[in-house]
């Protein structure tokens, strides 16, 4: 209230002073009391007029943008203005404060990998982010205020929003003829509708991968199982001579060999699956594992190839060597059981200028039709069923090499014709692969790029 008293003050001292203009007034131009009363009402009016002034200033600074600074008046329109302009000042802050807030909630929206998009209560588009206008196809600015159910136009999202029944999710299969969507639909505010959507297309694949490899491993082994009990019965109900009793033995020996090299691929299979990366810096000497790789292809192929192992690689690579035993014993052998007598099998190392190597597999065999090559790694995967069964083979073989070879930072390559025999190379990188107790040249290579010039 610090303006009432100047104001007062003011408005006494324009009264006196209209009141003593009045009264020279009337001393010299002999005029009555009204001349007195006009001058004290004239002050009185230049005291509103000013007022007026002020007031209007202030009034015109509110009804413009209020980016510059209010009317810097003394008195009553000073605190007036004063006051309103704090107001105005806080008012603005807070509002860029929210706008701040709702911009960063919008863009953490935006950033989900999943679908977002609110609907009005006529479910009409409010708002979407990206991920839910790839889903269902929309423009995320062109399309708000339209209602979704005219936009999605798929039968299946149409009756699950007309019904309204929300509890489980809608899988939307062969959304934009691509994949598959898992929606979520749930009610909040005043007659809002949240719609949350999310690409499931790759776990639906994972899902089906593990029912077939589930249905694969049953099948795999059912069939053995089957003839196993067969001959069980056969040699509990009939009576055979000894010929025939121990044809039936070996018979279900190969049986039992089938499915002890079925559950023992699966193991390795789980066992890569499950573990961490290979170490990068235990060596393993090459040469002692072609060796080995050597002597079991010269008993399986028991004289009927020709087979040449390069055995003075002076290489070592770094990983695991039951699992680099594994992978290349694995293509050596189906090179020997798919070639035929008289056929040659040859291995050999070749390491590469940038210090990566491969080991190469190469046989005269059949060869493998090129539609075949991509899916050669899938488990169970075989060009000729019949022919990998005979030699017992049971499918996982090539999809173990493809994983030890990843897990060692590496990849199986492979080129084949029909007619012409298969390559199969397992191509390692330049830090696993080194001479005998030198330094392997990707790791210097890495290590001079970082020195400073
Ligand atoms: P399998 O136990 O049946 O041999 P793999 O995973 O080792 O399983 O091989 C998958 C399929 O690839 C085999 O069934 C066979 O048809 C084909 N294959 C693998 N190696 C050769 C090869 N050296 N020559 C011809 N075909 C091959």
């Amino acid at each position: 209230m610090n303006w009432l008293l100047p104001r007062f003050v003011l408005a006494v001292l324009a009264v006196l002073l209209g009141a003593a203009i009045g009264i020279w007034i009337e001393h010299w131009l002999k005029l009555s009391m009204l001349s007195e009363l006009l001058s004290a009402s004239c002050a009185v009016a230049a005291l509103v007029l000013v007022d007026a002034i002020r007031g209007h200033r202030l009034l015109q600074w509110l009804r413009g943008s209020q980016l510059d600074t209010a009317p810097r008046d003394s008195g009553l329109w000073g605190e007036l203005a004063y006051r309103i302009e704090r107001a105005v000042r806080d008012r603005d802050k807070t509002i860029a404060r929210e706008r701040t807030q709702l911009d960063q909630f919008l863009s953490a929206i935006e950033a989900s990998p999943n679908g977002v998009m609110m609907l009005d209560e006529q479910d009409q588009i409010h708002w979407c982010n990206r991920v839910a206008a790839d889903h269902f196809s929309l423009d995320p600015q062109r399309d708000l205020r339209q209602r979704v159910t005219n936009l999605v136009r798929s039968p299946a999202f149409v009756a699950y929003m007309q019904a309204g029944q929300f509890e489980k999710a809608l899988i939307l299969n062969n959304v934009r003829g691509l994949g598959t969507l898992s929606v979520v639909v749930r009610r909040y505010g005043e007659g809002m509708t949240l719609v949350l959507s999310q690409d499931i297309t790759e776990r639906e694949r994972a899902d089906a991968m593990r029912r077939d490899f589930v249905a694969n491993v049953s099948h795999e082994i059912r069939t053995p199982l089957t003839v196993l009990s067969g001959f069980i019965e056969t040699m509990s109900s009939l009576p055979l001579t000894d010929t025939e009793r121990r044809r039936v033995l070996t018979l279900m020996g190969q049986q039992t060999q089938r499915m002890q090299g079925l559950v023992s691929d699966l193991l390795t299979l789980a066992q890569l699956e499950g573990s961490p990366r290979p170490a990068p810096d235990r060596w393993v000497a090459l040469d002692g594992l072609l060796a080995r790789i050597n002597s079991d292809a010269l008993a399986l192929s028991a004289g009927r190839h020709q087979i040449d192992v390069q055995l003075d690689t002076h290489i070592e690579l770094a990983g695991v060597e039951s699992e680099l035993l594994s992978a290349a014993a694995n293509l050596v052998t189906n090179a020997v059981r798919y070639t035929p007598e008289g056929g040659d099998v040859d291995v050999s190392w070749r390491l590469l200028s940038d210090g990566s190597g491969e080991l190469s597999v190469i046989d005269t065999g059949p060869g493998i039709p090129r539609e075949h090559l991509p899916r050669l790694t899938e488990r169970f995967y075989r060009v000729d069923g019949s022919r990998s069964r005979e030699t017992g083979g049971t499918g996982l073989g090539l999809s173990i090499v493809k994983h030890v070879l990843q897990r060692h930072g590496g990849e199986l390559q492979i080129s084949s014709e029909p007619g012409k025999g298969s390559k199969f190379k397992l191509v390692f990188p330049a830090v696993r692969v080194r001479l005998m107790g030198e330094t392997p040249l990707g790791v210097e290579s890495a290590m001079s790029s970082s020195l400073p010039n």
